[in-house]
């Protein structure tokens, strides 16, 4: 029994489904499901439900469903637009970041909290870009470093791809910062709390990220 979230979803011939799931233990994984039209199944294998799946290594990494039971649809995400934007956008970032049986749990911890405090969220876009930051932070591609990321001087106000940039050694497409988005930035990355991080008014970095 692994708890996962299904993240992508390919139909396969009639009444199959190959489903891709981000899981607390395994990372990535990929699961064949047969008979598909039953509504369990439909469910199961839809974007977003997370679920105690209960499966077994197969072929080919393809893995194999015996059972599982479903521990959250996420409906009201489902049924708003915005949010449900927002989290095809935190599923599409797990998908293209991590690696098939790679397991993250920490990074399953803040995907599972993320998408339940999109269901209530008076601010998604806070959370999407927290979410974004917070990922490049786990995967070691964001520096929160105020130096200059090349010479190591001060003040480095330019960003690009992660990195933070003085004025002499940034490069050719890096972003000029304010000293307002630069703590908007460091803010939506570092910031723990769901209530604090949703008080954050991330307009000027619209363009940014
Ligand atoms: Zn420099």
């Amino acid at each position: 029994m692994s708890e996962g979230i299904a993240l992508k979803s390919v139909d396969f011939r009639e009444n199959k489904r190959i489903v891709t799931i981000f899981t607390a233990d395994h990372g990535l994984i990929t699961v064949f499901m047969a008979s598909i039209k039953t509504p369990q199944r439909l469910n199961l294998s839809s974007p977003l439900t997370r679920a105690d799946w209960q499966l077994k290594p197969g072929r080919n990494d393809l893995w194999k469903f015996l059972d599982a039971s479903i521990l959250d649809l996420h409906m009201p995400i489902r049924q708003d637009l915005n949010r449900l934007q927002t989290a095809r956008y935190l599923l599409s970032q797990i998908l293209e970041t991590q690696m098939p049986h790679k397991p993250a749990p920490a990074l399953y911890a803040l995907l599972r909290s993320f998408l339940n405090r999109l269901k209530t969220t008076p601010n998604p876009s806070a959370l999407r870009l927290a979410f974004h930051l917070k990922l490049l932070l786990h995967e070691g591609l964001l520096s929160l470093d105020p130096s200059c990321a090349t010479c190591h001087a001060n003040p480095a106000n330019h960003f690009q791809t992660g990195l933070f940039y003085c004025p002499s050694c940034k490069p050719p497409r890096s972003a000029a910062l304010t000293s307002d988005q630069h703590e908007i930035l460091h803010n939506l990355a570092i910031t723990r709390s769901f209530q604090d991080l949703e008080q954050i008014d991330c307009k000027e970095l619209k363009d940014l990220l």
